[in-house]
């Protein structure tokens, strides 16, 4: 039984209707990610094609709304959800024998798809721990990144942007790392509207994802503020709703830069200061603004702050994170469980444990629950099935209080590989 962890995710899912604006000539359409239309006098520019398994729905989408040719696709970012489901446009531009369109991406994009190529199998992996309470925990990958079409028209460098004109419309693509290292944004003055791709996700940015590579906060805010000076009177997300009116559009970009600028800036002075990551990233959970824990646009439930604290350490940071030599060469942590065990039983770590719970201090219950979960022998089965019911029991109350549904995933894929433990124990 696969558990929904969607709460709040509706919109990031695109479980919304298509939209159409600016005189019916902007298509917005939801597919997970969202893929925007523009339809000029000369044809179509699609700023990011759906994942893979939408790809046909998007495509009909697009030609209940328009007949004429494809003429460019930009890829936002090389992910599997903004990148991949190009397939029944270039298969309708070969059945019509119509020209090819231009692909238009950054060359970090290229290496992106490379990178699949070699780390494919743990791509699968990691996208079905992420994505687990709505993908399943099936065999199917959630896409299959060895085909790809490939970009012809290739943004290269930092600050670099290409511009082009289709049917008197001007559209100007400009590359900031933020997300990722290939990520780019599209401005079209003559429709007020911005596509920002994965920059803006109706969510918390997703910086400092567990699973992911090292994203960028400071270069993220730098990115929103040049999104900002253009004024727009529409921006497309990467995910969710379609932010429409100056004011909205200016304050959804001012407070994701300022929350980018404050995450980035405190974790460096306490850098500084020669503190290292524990105490840092406590220090900064106590003094998160309410004018950002607030503030609908940065709710946490993809991405979230503590992530983020993680993303700016680790931006300047080594491995080498605790300050404590004892860290730098570790025993396994079951040896040093078994040895805890040595000095005092299991039962009196469950005691111990049930009562840290019974006082509300869950996550040091699980501290306590895990020397016995990693140090105890099999055959001791009483203690040991105990102690993995308590640390399912409070897994699950940490996911029901969890708002993100990265974290969330993670949780309950860790329960369930408990729950599967402790299934073959019983059996013993
Ligand atoms: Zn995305």
């Amino acid at each position: 039984m696969v558990t929904k962890i969607t709460n709040g995710m509706n919109d990031w899912f695109g479980w919304f209707p298509a939209s159409i604006f600016e005189n019916d000539t902007c298509f917005f359409i939801p597919s997970m990610a969202n893929t925007c239309v523009f339809d000029t006098k000369e044809g179509l520019v699609i700023f990011d094609v759906p994942i893979r398994q939408f790809a046909q729905k998007t495509f009909d989408q697009v030609r209940s709304f328009t007949n004429k040719p494809v003429k460019y696709i930009i890829y936002s970012h090389g992910h599997f959800d903004h990148a991949f489901g190009y397939g029944p446009f270039i298969e309708e531009i070969r059945k019509k024998g119509w020209d090819m369109p231009e692909v238009i991406a950054h060359e970090n994009c290229i290496r992106r798809f490379e990178k699949y190529e070699i780390l494919g199998k743990y791509h699968d992996w990691i996208n079905k721990q992420q994505f687990a309470s709505v993908s399943g925990r099936g065999q199917d990958a959630v896409v299959s990144a060895h085909e790809t079409l490939n970009p012809t028209i290739i943004l290269k460098g930092n600050d670099s942007s290409y511009s082009f004109k289709l049917g008197d419309v001007n559209f100007e693509i400009y590359h900031d790392i933020g997300e990722t290292d290939d990520s780019i944004w599209l401005w079209v003055p003559e429709k007020k509207t911005i596509c920002t791709g994965d920059l803006m996700v109706s969510s918390f940015p997703n910086i400092g994802n567990p699973f992911k590579v090292q994203r960028y906060p400071k270069d993220w805010a730098i990115a929103m503020e040049k999104m900002r000076e253009k004024n727009a009177e529409y921006l497309v997300p990467g995910h969710g709703r379609l932010i429409e009116g100056t004011e909205k559009v200016r304050d959804a970009l001012s407070i994701t830069g300022e929350v980018m600028h404050f995450v980035h800036d405190e974790v460096v002075k306490r850098l500084n200061e020669g503190k290292w990551f524990e105490e840092i990233y406590h220090e900064m959970l106590e003094i998160y603004p309410d004018k950002f824990r607030n503030h609908n646009i940065l709710r946490g439930i993809y991405g979230c702050y503590r992530f983020a604290i993680h993303a700016t350490y680790r931006l300047y940071h080594g491995w080498y994170d605790s300050g404590n030599p004892t860290d730098l060469f570790p025993a396994k942590t079951d040896e040093i469980a078994r040895e805890l065990l040595k000095i005092n039983s299991e039962e009196k770590y469950l005691e111990h444990a049930k009562k840290l719970y019974s006082e509300g201090k869950k996550q040091l219950a699980l501290h306590i629950l895990d020397i016995v979960a990693k140090g105890t022998d099999e055959k001791n089965g009483e203690p040991l099935v105990e102690t993995l019911e308590l640390k399912v029991k409070i897994l699950k109350e940490k996911v029901n209080g969890e708002t993100s549904f990265i974290a969330g995933n993670i949780i309950n894929n860790a329960t369930h590989q408990i729950k599967e433990r402790l299934k073959e124990l019983k059996k013993n």
